[in-house]
């Protein structure tokens, strides 16, 4: 019965500091914690605090699936060992489960398994590791996953809620041999080292973490956060005044969103959606 009052309480203190859902404009009354990254990127018991954000019903909701489904491919796809406790491998066993008795098509299909034997240009005598083909049903989850991490970081870093003016571009991939460049070329684009003197490098482990940087004037936003050694997700947010140079192609081309609300990826775009960033046409 304490506990109950006190986990009520808990959650009331955390709406009253932040009233306004921070994902759908910030106009709507948050009612729930939501959790972005979701907790199923986690271990049992691991989910981290710091990582809360103020959700409208709805918001926080309409996602579930989506973080079952992001969570249990982003532990399926981090290569780092460290990440592999008893606890994890629960997790990904139990969230393996539930997919394989709610959402059976979103498994990866197993007949499409290749051997790998290669990391960027070394060749190895015998497999370093399984392919698998990733099933399109995955293209949901992970724009669910960019859209409200975009939303919940840019509220963490600057204490606002993203409005339907600003406009995000989000992808991710995997880091694997060139991509590094990539990451890189990322990081050295980030505005600045730090927020109001604390450091704006988080880690979770090293299940999570995050760089950022806000331009307050321009209201240009930007951030790269990697789960565990598997995945990568960058994003860009632009204020209402803030435009793209007209030399900058490469990212005029890429499908911007609109904030603050749930639109979709437009569904021209998709075809090359698992291929890095940096590929070549
Ligand atoms: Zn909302």
């Amino acid at each position: 019965m304490m506990r109950a009052t006190r986990r009520l309480s808990k959650t009331k203190r955390f709406l009253l500091d932040h009233p306004y859902c921070c994902f759908c404009g910030g106009a709507e009354l948050a009612t729930t914690i939501d959790h972005v990254p979701p907790k199923a990127c986690f271990p049992e018991g691991h989910s981290p605090e710091e990582f809360e954000f103020p959700a409208c019903e709805q918001c926080n909701g309409e996602s579930r699936r989506d973080d079952q489904l992001f969570g249990f491919y982003a532990q399926l796809l981090d290569f780092n060992e460290s990440n592999r406790t008893p606890a994890d491998v629960a997790k990904i066993t139990k969230l393996r489960d539930s997919i394989s008795h709610n959402f059976p098509d979103a498994l990866p299909d197993a007949s499409t398994a290749r051997p790998v034997y290669n990391v960027g240009s070394v060749i190895t005598p015998s497999p370093l590791a399984i392919e698998v083909r990733t099933p399109s049903l995955f293209r949901e989850p992970i724009e669910t996953l960019e859209r409200k991490l975009t939303h919940a970081l840019y509220y963490r870093e600057t204490g606002r809620a993203l409005s339907k003016t600003h406009s995000f571009l989000s992808e991710f991939y995997q880091p694997q041999g060139s991509s590094d460049v990539l990451t890189k070329y990322l990081v050295g684009l980030l505005p600045d080292k730090t927020i109001g003197g604390r450091s704006n490098v988080k880690n979770y482990g090293e299940r999570f973490g995050y760089r950022s940087g806000w331009k307050e004037v321009e209201d240009f936003f930007m951030y790269i956060a990697q789960f565990g050694k598997g995945l990568i997700v960058w994003g860009i947010v632009l204020g209402p005044n803030t435009k793209i140079s007209e030399s900058a192609n490469y990212l005029r081309a890429r499908p911007w969103r609109k904030a603050g609300c749930r639109e979709k990826v437009p569904e021209t775009w998709g075809e090359d959606f698992v291929d890095s960033p940096n590929t070549t046409d």
